[in-house]
Parts: structure tokens; sequence; C-alpha cells
């Protein structure tokens, strides 16, 4: 069959590619039909677009593959699954079958594990913001509390006296690795002694059981040297915790941020080229370990609470054009139906965008915009792509990382997710929003119920 050809307005334009990497700009070569066997257009059709998609092959075996990297290289290993990734009760059952504990950052997220069927003592609490009733929660289940301040402490202290009971506890440490922005305002500092300073608070409370250390040191950190550096000093307390009270901790725990193969914004190589190998943060973390003075009938367990790096790969982003048109400076604009109140990590990635159907072999250099009414909805300033028209499909890839859960349901409702499992099957694992669901939260004071009629109010005025 022919198709007429689309008529386009010759247009004279500067050359703005945006930035080059060493492979100058790139194109989307081939289209992106199917996922896992099932075609993008049956999804859309299904489900509606736009709609998540997420590959369960995909996140067992990343997960196994990170986990091999390291299990291989160190004896005791324990993942625990950051909830605030992606915290979709689906996925996180996926990753506790895997063998993965929980690590919750609010109260929220501790009933979600604990519902989710975690016991209590593998859930590892963390974050600055805990109710004394999450403690107390947290206390009676045994899971192991990652103290973030002193005021956290002296609650604690409370919380286990009242209820007579010990709580199990680690603390969260932060220290200069070589990598900048320091994150400090999380847990103690290390290198001004506040890290000791809670040690000893801790150790001088008999209802305060110290089981571990904890550091979390960013995200999407692209030097492992980073991570040997943060070893070695959770490393340097735990020998100095053996000394002066002849006490062994359990675990030491390294936290999450190793990065995605995500393309980050400003950066001259893609995700791909530029992100070290997880063998190499294995290799980094395990020799910090494997070389220091614990000996080898002591090792901790080596706990890791990685996100990012597992799960965005496993994640999709369907959605539809809804638009062409030309900016004032002739440079060609897409609008999609999906924008940065779907795609938040938009602001930090250029998230490689495929068409999902056949195209012609004319490309052109253009800027994606999403449907919200604000400039700043950009998903791509400058991407070259094969022409789309209205109704095409597209598909975003890497988005399953935080933006299902730092999505924001701004002037729309937030859509549809769908799992595809290990056999090709498709499961709604989360219905999209309806505006009933969002007025169910919503109350009218009695004072504004009644809303005159354009009739009445033109009588009243009379
Ligand atoms: C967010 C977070 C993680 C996971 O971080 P990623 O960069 O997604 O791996 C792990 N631990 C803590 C304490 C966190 O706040």
């Amino acid at each position: 069959m022919i198709h007429k050809q689309k008529y386009e307005r010759p247009s004279i334009q500067k050359v703005s590619a945006g930035l080059m990497n060493k492979f100058a700009t790139r194109t989307e070569y081939l289209p992106v039909t199917h996922l896992e066997g099932a075609p993008v257009k049956r999804i859309v059709e299904e489900y509606g677009s736009p709609v998540f998609v997420l590959s369960e092959r995909k996140i067992r075996d990343r997960y196994r593959e990170v986990y091999q990297a390291f299990a291989t290289r160190y004896p005791k290993v324990q993942f625990a699954w950051s909830y605030k990734t992606n915290y979709l009760n689906a996925v996180c059952r996926i990753y506790h079958q895997e063998g993965a504990w929980a690590e919750v950052v609010s109260g929220f997220e501790y009933e979600k594990a604990l519902a989710n069927g975690v016991p209590g003592e593998q859930i590892i609490f963390n974050g600055p913001d805990k109710s004394e009733a999450e403690l107390e929660k947290a206390v009676e289940e045994r899971s192991l509390i990652h103290i973030d301040h002193l005021d956290e402490l002296y609650v604690l202290k409370e919380v286990c006296d009242r209820l007579d009971q010990n709580a199990r506890v680690a603390i969260r440490v932060n220290m200069d690795t070589g990598v900048y922005p320091q994150w400090d305002r999380f847990g103690f500092n290390y290198e001004n002694g506040q890290a000791w300073d809670a040690i000893n608070k801790i150790m001088a409370s008999p209802r305060l059981q110290m089981v571990g250390l904890h550091a979390h040191i960013g995200t999407f950190m692209l030097a492992p040297s980073a991570y040997g550096a943060a070893a070695r000093k959770l490393i340097d307390l735990f020998l100095g915790i053996k000394r002066k009270y002849h006490h062994r901790l359990t675990y030491i725990d390294l936290g999450g941020g190793l990065p995605s193969a995500n393309n980050l914004k400003g950066a001259y190589l893609s995700g791909a080229d530029l992100v070290p190998p997880i063998d190499d943060y294995a290799e980094t973390i395990a020799s910090a370990f494997l070389n220091s003075d614990i000996p080898a009938g002591e090792l901790p367990l080596l706990i890791l609470e990685n996100g990012r790096t597992l799960v965005d790969e496993a994640g999709y982003l369907l959605g539809t054009v809804l638009a062409n048109k030309r900016l004032a400076n002739g440079k060609r604009a897409t609008i999609l139906d999906f924008g940065v109140n779907l795609l938040f990590t938009s602001f930090w990635y250029n998230h490689r965008i495929s068409p999902a159907q056949e195209f012609s072999g004319y490309t052109e250099e253009m800027e994606l915009f999403g449907p919200l009414c604000m400039n700043i909805d950009v998903v791509r300033e400058s991407v070259t792509l094969p022409l789309m028209k209205r109704g095409d499909q597209v598909v975003a890839h890497l988005v399953g990382a935080y933006n299902m859960s730092q999505w924001m349901q701004f002037i729309t409702l937030r859509p549809n997710i769908v799992l595809i499992d290990e056999r090709g099957r498709l499961h709604l694992i989360r219905r999209g929003e309806t505006l009933e669901y969002i007025n169910s939260q919503e109350a009218v004071p009695e004072h504004l119920q009644a809303i005159p009629t354009l009739q009445e109010e033109m009588h009243l005025t009379e």
C-alpha cells in the first residue's frame, strides 16, 4: 500500500544540535514495536496511553546480576530493596521473592513492607522522620532502626523505656568520600567526631543494642572509589567499637546509590559508556573489607540498599504523539501525552525515546514536550528522531526508578501500570486514577455546597 507523504512546510533553520557526545548527535535507528514480545500498540489499546510497563524478567535478571557481582567477591551479602525507588507492591514482592529485605524511609513505607509480608527483623528503617508511634512499632517488630540524629536517639530511648523493650540500632554516618557536594545532612559526621559521640551514647544505653553501621553516600555515584572510602571509614568505626567496647557489630550497610545506564544531562558520554561496571563497585567494596584488619572469621554482613541500579532498566513509559508544531526559531516541536508529571526524572536524564512504529529515513532535530500547561514540561530539549505524526506511539526507556513514586497529579490523572511477567502475560498492577478517586479525598464545606445558577444570579441582581 502506498501512503501519501505528509506535507512539511519548508523552513530554514539554525542547527542547534544540543550537547554533542563523541558519537555526534544520535539518532534512534530502530523502532521499538514490542516489549518482551507484547506489541506496544496492543498494550496501549488495552491499557490506554500513557501507560507504564514493567518487565518482571528484567527486574529478576538485573537483581541476580548485581547480587552475583557482590556475592562472588564477599562471603556475606544481603540486599534490602529501597522502597522509595519504586514501592508498587508487585515490584517489591519480586525483590522479596529474590531474597531482598526492605529498606524504608517513612512510616508509610514501613507499613507497606509489613503488608508485603516482610518480617519485621528484615526491615531497615532509615530517614530523619520517624514518629514515636512508628518507632514503637519498629521496636516491637525488632526492625533495624538506623538513627539519623541525636533527637531521634533520645526519643528512641524513651520509647524503649516505656515499652520495656530493647531496640536493634545502627547509626547513619556521613563522611567525606571525595565526591562533592557531600551529603552531610543525614546521620552523624565521621570526621568531626559526631559519629563517635553517637556511638558512645548508644553503648551507654542498655536499651539500645548497637548492631550495625550505615552510610548512604549519594545517588548515581559514578566513582567506585567513593564506596571504598566509605567502607574504610565504617570499618574504622567497626574496629574502634571492637577495641573500646569488645563489642562486635553484625553488619555494615553501605546504602544504595549505584548508577543505572541512564544518560545524565550535560554528560559528554552516554550512560552506557559513562557508568562503570557493577563489578568495579563490588571489587572496591569487597577489597576494603577483605583487606582490612577485621579477622576473616569476624567479617560483618555487608548490606546494600540499591534502588535505581536495579529497577531503572525494567521500566518503560508508553505514550502517544499529540501534535507537531514549529517553534519561533523554526525548530520542530513534538508534543507527547506524558510530561514531567509522569517522567520526573527527565529533569536529570536525557531519556532515550523510541518511535514504536516503522518510520521513513528522514530524521530531524526536535524538542519533545509534555502535555502540561507549564513551560518546564520538557521531555527532551534536543533529540534527533524520525518524524512522527499525531497518534504515533513512543517508548521512553529506563524509567523504572523514582518516576512511579515521585510522579505528580497535576491537571490530569495518573495512568495504569502494567507488569509483563516472565511468560509474557500482562497484569494490571496499579489502576489508573479516576476523578472519583481524587474527589473521594475532598470535602466541600456546607456553605460552599450551593452554586447559584446563572438565572438565579440574574434574578438576584434585578
Ligand atoms: C534512596 C535511598 C536508597 C536508594 O538509593 P538509589 O540511589 O536509588 O540506589 C538507599 N538508601 C537510602 C537511605 C536512601 O535514602
